[in-house]
């Protein structure tokens, strides 16, 4: 499973990032959000949600020992943010501070999804 996005229903309104960073933190603080919304200039460009696409390989995370997909996916909080950064190919990865939040679909029940207002995020398998 992960987020899908669909750019051309997005109204830069940032409720799932408000809703993430509260849900994993506790806090209403964009930086602590795992999905991030590239606002655009509406002359001439749209917003552009973006968060983790859940690829197969996942190297990106895998360095610190945790080897399955399963464990990779679980984690919200990591380490060594700028390495992994570098290696995500969607820049889906966002620092925080000297940590990294990644999607981890809130342990299957996506928050984001379930709070955006316009239907911009959905599910895919
Ligand atoms: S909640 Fe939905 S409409 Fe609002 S910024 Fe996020 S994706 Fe876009
Ligand atoms: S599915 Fe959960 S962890 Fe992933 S971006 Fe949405 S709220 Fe954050």
């Amino acid at each position: 499973m992960r987020v899908k996005i669909d750019k051309t229903k997005c109204t830069g309104c940032l409720i799932c990032e408000v809703t993430c960073s509260l849900v994993h933190s506790g806090q209403v603080q964009r930086e602590a959000s795992a999905i991030r919304v590239k606002l655009g200039h509406l002359d001439y460009e749209r917003h552009q949600p973006v968060v983790c696409r859940q690829c197969k390989k996942m190297s990106c995370l895998k360095s610190e020992g945790m080897e399955t997909n399963a464990d990779l996916r679980q984690a919200f909080f990591w380490s060594n943010a700028h390495q992994r950064q570098v290696d995500c190919a969607f820049g889906a990865l966002f620092a925080h501070g000297d940590q990294l939040v990644h999607c981890n679909l809130c342990g299957g029940d996506p928050e984001c999804v379930k709070s955006c207002p316009t239907g911009a995020l959905g599910l895919a398998a």
